[in-house]
């Protein structure tokens, strides 16, 4: 059978019910998981057999799941966290240890940002930031003999800028690390960065993959496509044997398919303790089922609400990269050719205030600190998540007091031009 479409996978992919279960997922509401003998439950413990014994480690409902993301990502392994900030930490920590080094761009979440160039700073692991624009020669500058992995989000929040996957894989590659891209904004309903070189790919779930504002979550995907022996050195963790697993080595047990999740569960999730709840897992699963006819409609709006916010005067600059002006149009044609996603921004004219004075008359865009759900909302940094900085320091940051940054919902997209346009005219 030729392999199926991303439409069909976020419907059925993960769970294949036997003859009399469940049709939907079922939540396994269950910490622990009974055995007959204590060798059944040794094997588990020692890797020998899969199964379940506790649910800090794993729970089938989250396997189901995570399956599913691994299936529509194109990965041979995936497991879930609990939020996008354990997803990202977890697929960096996996493979990084005191006295190692990120490359990164420079481009990514706040919450990423402050994860690696603070709190993994202090665990002895240095990061240097680019820029996603650099040239190759720059990127390779960047790199160190200690240098264990490449980070960067395909649409990245909340700058807009559309990552040259293919650039920053070849870069990774040459040195021999993994690339490790955060696909939250696009989702691989319209992105699928394995296909285009990342090695890892992890997702805060919590934005579109959820899509209703119901669940923090996190997901991680192997492609199972580096090869960690051949990079042996490198990565200890995953090519010499673990002692407190009674020496298994992770790349010669599971092979590439399967040793980067097994060694962040069996390790990270065992110590951390960083799982989804199976409640969770299923109202995440159950925004899964219509991601691929959510995302068309997400990027949809954003592109007429972005093309609408481009005509107006009182519009400094509007960010899309589904704008033919826009800086990232070219990759964004190349990477995300069915469209992007409903994340929008804008400067409006006047600062803080022209912001403030827009954003009241607002009725269905509301205030909030989220993106990526079904109800459209909108937020301005200067007043709100960046508001102790000066006026200089916005300005330094790239963050112009006017900035409002939309995420366009699941609304009809004429309601939503309406809105803005009551508001521009009040
Ligand atoms: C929100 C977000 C995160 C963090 O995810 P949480 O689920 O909030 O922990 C990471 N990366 C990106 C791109 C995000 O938008």
């Amino acid at each position: 059978m030729k392999e199926q479409s991303i439409g069909t996978k976020c419907v059925q992919a993960g769970y294949t019910p036997g003859n009399g279960e469940p049709r939907q997922i079922p939540i396994i509401q269950s910490t622990t998981f009974k055995y007959n003998t204590s060798e059944d439950m040794g094997k588990l413990f020692d890797l020998e057999a899969s199964g379940y014994f506790y649910t800090r480690l794993q729970n089938p409902t989250n396997d189901y799941v995570a399956a599913k993301i691994a299936a529509l990502e194109g990965g041979t392994a995936g497991m879930l966290t609990s939020s996008g900030q354990a997803a990202n930490f977890f697929a960096l920590f996996n493979i990084c240890s005191c006295g190692d080094h990120i490359v990164s761009s420079a481009s990514i979440y706040g919450g990423t940002f402050n994860l690696i160039s603070v709190t993994m700073a202090k665990m002895g692991i240095e990061t240097t930031f680019v820029s996603p624009d650099c040239t190759p020669e720059e990127l390779d500058a960047a790199f160190r003999p200690n240098t264990k992995a490449v980070f960067g989000e395909t649409i990245a929040n909340p700058a807009l800028t559309v990552l040259d996957i293919e650039k920053f894989a070849a870069a990774a590659h040459a040195h021999g690390v993994p690339l490790i891209v955060d696909n939250t904004f696009p989702t691989p309903a319209h992105c699928r960065p394995i296909e285009w070189g990342a090695d890892i790919v992890t997702h805060s779930t919590t934005k579109y993959m959820d899509g209703h504002g119901a669940a923090v979550g996190g997901a991680i995907v192997d492609s199972g496509k580096f090869d960690w022996m051949a990079h042996a050195e490198k990565f200890p963790g995953l090519t010499t044997p673990d002692d407190s697993y009674h020496g298994i080595t992770y790349a010669e047990k599971f092979g590439m398919g399967g040793a980067f999740i097994t060694k962040c569960t069996a390790q990270l999730m065992r110590d951390f303790g960083s799982i989804q709840s199976p409640q969770n897992a299923f109202l995440l699963n159950l925004g899964l089922e219509s991601l691929h006819v959510r995302m068309a409609k997400h990027a949809e709006n954003g592109q007429a609400v972005a093309e609408f916010l481009e005509s107006r005067p009182e519009v400094v600059h509007v960010s899309y990269p589904g704008l033919p002006g826009d800086k990232y149009h070219a990759q964004a044609q190349k990477y995300l050719p069915n469209g992007g996603c409903g994340v929008v921004s804008m400067e409006i004219r006047g600062g803080r205030e022209g912001a403030e004075a827009f954003m009241k008359r607002l009725r269905l865009f509301a205030i909030e600190t989220h993106v990526a759900d079904a109800r459209s909302c909108c937020l301005n940094p200067a007043t709100s998540t960046h508001r102790q900085m000066t006026e200089e320091q916005l300005t330094a940051a790239g963050i112009p007091a006017g900035l409002i940054r939309f995420s366009c919902g699941l609304e009809d997209k004429e309601d939503l031009i309406a809105d803005l346009k009551q508001a521009f005219e009040g």
